[in-house]
């Protein structure tokens, strides 16, 4: 598979370091509020990366944080009176309601800040100790000037982050550039001891503990939205690295594009968004999926409800196909089509969906002929079989249209009647008819015996 890093602006043949174990670090929410349909389109591609890599025969370790103690959780609780544990759990059960419904895998495991804060006061001594990190007053800062790498995957110069920089008049930072690793409490704040005093840590420093914690040193894959790059992920990688040593921390960065709505970032500070659950309760997971997956994931994405209401007319094709295949029996080994290579093929261009996508409809094209004569055909439960697989990778679920579960006694009384039907014909001396029935039922594994006592079946 090829995919673009960041780190290296190319794309990269990928594989993974160790075995075929896929380790893979995904920039969790800071659970404050409902996800918007930017976050959905996030997990949404990793989701199908995960899906991807795993029908590639690869295991892949997805760790994914949940920042469960900032600003913005303390405010939010503050504003509504409540405990700011009380206000992170709320929404940490939130996100799992809207992405399980969302069809998002789970993670392997979900750490929390909260949880993690001793391995992090242990991470921050270590920068310390190495000389890239200060106190002051309470505060721990990350030195930015003393560690020779920083700006190496943002590919920004000290310069220009100068110019962006901002100081907040309650930190006590020696430059501007610098960030912080442990904040002091303010009075009111939930803190944990430290050897710096009462605090908290930084937002940067969780990523790069949790992750060589659950993964170990050079993951595969470290994921998040494009708007993570800078800061967050240059600074969770200069931290690593200023203790494990440079380019130790992860081997492939991968971005996805952001989601726009009137031509802005979709963004819950601005105000400017769509809560995800909304976009549910109006279209089904699926049409979200196929909607969002429509644009390369690197792309931006312009939100559109227009284009959301036909994608929705497109993937009622599928269904509606899916649905006509129900009935038809899975072929007795895999077989695979050309075009479930292709589809494949596309995925492992740089997880091409739109292309993937156009494979998949391609084939329903191809083959709905076939399916509307409505007539057997030996070609249907290979067709079947593929478009699932395909489906599948995209995380659209179909097992209540798919699985025809015939109970024995169920299959007993419908053998009863066709087998009854069968008769008739033979008295007619419609053998062709017959013997149509019999062949059918032969290539679906049932086979037909006439007896003298009459017609016996049986399971091949
Ligand atoms: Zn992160």
């Amino acid at each position: 598979m090829r995919l673009y890093n960041t780190l290296t602006k190319s794309e990269e043949e990928f594989s993974p370091k160790k075995h075929n174990m896929v380790r893979m670090y995904v920039c969790g929410v800071t659970p404050y509020d409902y996800c918007h349909i930017g976050h959905g389109r996030s997990y949404l591609v990793y989701d199908i990366l995960y899906r991807f890599l795993e029908s590639e025969g690869y295991k892949v370790l997805w760790i994914q944080n949940f920042t469960d103690i900032d600003d913005k959780i303390i405010n939010r609780a503050n504003e509504l009176g409540i405990p700011p544990k009380e206000l992170a759990d709320r929404f940490i059960s939130e996100y799992f309601v809207d992405m399980d419904r969302f069809g998002i895998s789970r993670a392997f495991v979900y750490p929390r800040v909260t949880e993690h804060i001793e391995e992090i006061v242990e991470f921050i001594g270590k920068i310390i100790e190495k000389g890239y990190a200060y106190e002051s007053d309470g505060d721990v800062y990350f030195s930015v000037r003393s560690y020779p790498y920083y700006g190496k995957l943002s590919k920004r110069s000290l310069e220009e982050m100068m110019a962006g920089a901002r100081v907040d008049p309650s930190e006590k930072k020696r430059d501007p550039l610098d960030f912080a690793l442990w904040k002091s409490a303010k009075p009111g704040e939930p803190y944990w001891e430290s050897p710096w005093g009462k605090g908290r840590p930084g937002w940067h420093i969780e990523c790069s503990v949790m992750s060589l914690l659950y993964l170990g040193e050079e993951i595969d894959i470290h994921g998040g939205g494009a708007d993570l790059i800078f800061p967050h992920h240059e600074n969770e990688k200069a931290q690593s690295e200023a203790v494990i040593g440079d380019g130790k921390f992860v081997r492939f960065w991968i971005h996805n594009g952001l989601v726009n709505l009137k031509s802005e970032k979709m963004s819950k500070s601005t105000g400017n968004f769509i809560v995800l659950r909304e976009a549910l309760n109006s279209y089904k997971p699926e049409v979200l999926r196929l909607y969002l997956l429509g644009t390369h994931y690197r792309s931006p994405l312009d939100f559109d409800p227009q284009a959301l209401e036909d994608t929705g007319r497109a993937y009622s094709r599928i269904e509606d196909t899916v649905k006509l295949l129900a009935h038809i029996p899975d072929p007795p080994s895999p077989v695979y089509d050309q075009a479930f290579f292709d589809f494949k093929s596309a995925l492992s261009n740089d997880l091409n969906t739109p292309q993937a996508i156009g494979v998949l409809f391609s084939y329903i094209r191809e083959n709905r002929p076939i399916l509307d004569k409505g007539a057997w055909d030996p070609i249907l439960p290979i067709f079947k079989f593929n478009l699932l697989k395909m489906c599948e990778i995209l995380g659209f679920k179909f097992s209540e249209l798919t699985k025809v579960s015939l109970d024995t006694n169920k299959l007993r009384e419908v053998m009863d009647i066709v087998i009854k039907i069968r008769n008739r014909l033979r008295q007619e001396k419609r053998f062709d008819l017959s013997d149509e029935i019999r062949d059918s039922l032969n290539s679906i594994g049932i086979i037909l015996e006439d007896t003298k006592e009459g017609t016996r079946w049986k399971m091949s």
